[in-house]
C-alpha cells in the first residue's frame, strides 16, 4: 500500500477478501467490507446474521458486526478516517461504492487489484502444493476421458459435462466453476456452452473443466485443464493440426522460465501455429495466472512484458478453432520456480482416440 501509495484498502465481494482473512463475503445487499487502513488495524465488517460464519483471527482483523439499523457505509468510512486515497475490491458492487463515494467525497479512488494482484499473482510453496493438488486431481478425470472411461457416443454435451461435473466435486473440490464440453464443429468456439448437440462417432471432444479445492483456512485454489478426444480414427489432417498445437503448447511450457517476459511464452506457442500456416485460428491469448481465482494476474499475452517471478502459476493453453469445422486447445498450468517451469498437469497430452 505505501508502495503503491494507497492509504486505505477496503475488499467486499470477491477472491480477495477469502485470500486475505479466509472469509468469503455472500454476495447479498447487505455490505461486508475488510477495511485495511495503512497504518492501521484491519476490521471485518459484517452483517450481525452473517457474523457466526466468519472464522475469527484476531491475529489478523477485529470483528465489527452490524445491526440491521445501522448504517454500515457510515461505519466502513469512519474507519477509513479520511484517506485521501482509497483503493477498492475489484468486484465490489456498484452500489457500495458509489455511496462510499458520497460519504467519502474527498477520497480519489483505485482499483484494489493495484495493491492485491501483485501480491496474489506471486505464489508460496505451500500455495502451489495446493494449486498441484487440485491440477492432480483433474489430471485424474482427464485420464479417465482419455482411456474411454467416461461414455462420449450417444449422449449429448451437456450430459458429459454435468459427468465431470460431478467428477470435480467426487474428486476433492468444492466447487464446479466450469465444463466445457465441445462436440466436432462446436470446438471451433473456445468458449462453447455445452448443450443439447449429441456426440458421434469419429469427431473430435475437446473438454475444458476445471473447480475450486478450498482448505482449512476458507481459502480455494482453482484447476484448470483441457484435453482433446477422437472418438474414432482421426483423419490426417486433424493429427498434422494436433501435431503443431502439441508442439506450440509444448514450447510455451519450455519458453515460461523466471525472468522471462509473459508476452515472450505466448510468442513461442503463438510463432510455431503461424508458421504452420494456422495464425489467423488461434484467437486468445496463450494463457491466464490462476490462483484463488481462475482468472488473474499474470496474463501470458502480447504486451505483458512484465518478467515471469518465481511463484507465478499461470495456464499455457494455444488453440486452433477451424470455424464451421473443428477446433483443438491443450491446456495445463504451469508454475515458473528457480529450478524452471514446473508443470502441474501431468495427465498425457497425445490426442487420444476413444470408441
Ligand atoms: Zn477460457
Ligand atoms: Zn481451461
Ligand atoms: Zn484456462
Amino acid at each position: 500500500m505505501a508502495s503503491q501509495g494507497v492509504d486505505v484498502l477496503m475488499l467486499s465481494v470477491g477472491a480477495d477478501l477469502p485470500y486475505f482473512c479466509g472469509y468469503e463475503a455472500m454476495p447479498l445487499e447487505r455490505l461486508t467490507m475488510l477495511v485495511v487502513p495503512r497504518d492501521g488495524e484491519a476490521t471485518l465488517v459484517v452483517p450481525r446474521l452473517e457474523a457466526s460464519r466468519v472464522r475469527e483471527r484476531p491475529d489478523v482483523f477485529e470483528l465489527r458486526p452490524w445491526d440491521e439499523t445501522d448504517d454500515p457505509i457510515d461505519i466502513v468510512s469512519r474507519l477509513a478516517g479520511g484517506a485521501a486515497v482509497a483503493a477498492v475490491g475489484d468486484h465490489m458492487w456498484s452500489r457500495f461504492l458509489v455511496d462510499l463515494m458520497g460519504a467519502m467525497p474527498h477520497a480519489a479512488w483505485r482499483r484494489g487489484s493495484d495493491v492485491t494482484a501483485p501480491i496474489r499473482s506471486v505464489k508460496s510453496s505451500e500455495e502451489i502444493e495446493r494449486l498441484r493438488a487440485a491440477a492432480a486431481a483433474v489430471d485424474r478425470i482427464a485420464g479417465r476421458l482419455q482411456r474411454g472411461e467416461i461414455d462420449l457416443v450417444g449422449r449429448t454435451e451437456a450430459e458429459v459435462s454435468a459427468e465431470l461435473g460431478r467428477q470435480i466435486v467426487t474428486e476433492g473440490h468444492d466447487r464446479v466453476n466450469f465444463a466445457i464440453v465441445a462436440a466436432g464443429a462446436n470446438a471451433a468456439s473456445p468458449h462453447h456452452e455445452p448443450g443439447s448437440r449429441m456426440i458421434a462417432a469419429d469427431e473430435v471432444v475437446l473438454c475444458d473443466f476445471g473447480g475450486t479445492m478450498v482448505g482449512d483456512d476458507g481459502v480455494g485454489y482453482c484447476s484448470d485443464i483441457t484435453r482433446c478426444v477422437y472418438t474414432g480414427e482421426p483423419p490426417a489432417e486433424f493429427c498434422e493440426m494436433y501435431d503443431v498445437l502439441f508442439d506450440a503448447q509444448a514450447a510455451g511450457v519450455a519458453a515460461a522460465a523466471v525472468g522471462t517476459p509473459a508476452e515472450d511464452v505466448d510468442r513461442a506457442a503463438r510463432s510455431i501455429i503461424a508458421a504452420a500456416g494456422y495464425g489467423q485460428y488461434f484467437v486468445h491469448r496463450t494463457g491466464h495466472g490462476i490462483g484463488t481465482e481462475e482468472h488473474e494476474d499474470p496474463y501470458i499475452v502480447e504486451g505483458n512484458d512484465e518478467a515471469l517471478a518465481a511463484g507465478n502459476a499461470f495456464s499455457v493453453e494455444p488453440g486452433i478453432y477451424v470455424p464451421g469445422r473443428w477446433g483443438a486447445r491443450l491446456e495445463d498450468i504451469v508454475a515458473a520456480s528457480a529450478a524452471g517451469p514446473d508443470p502441474l498437469n501431468r495427465a498425457d497430452h497425445d490426442l487420444a482416440v476413444v470408441a
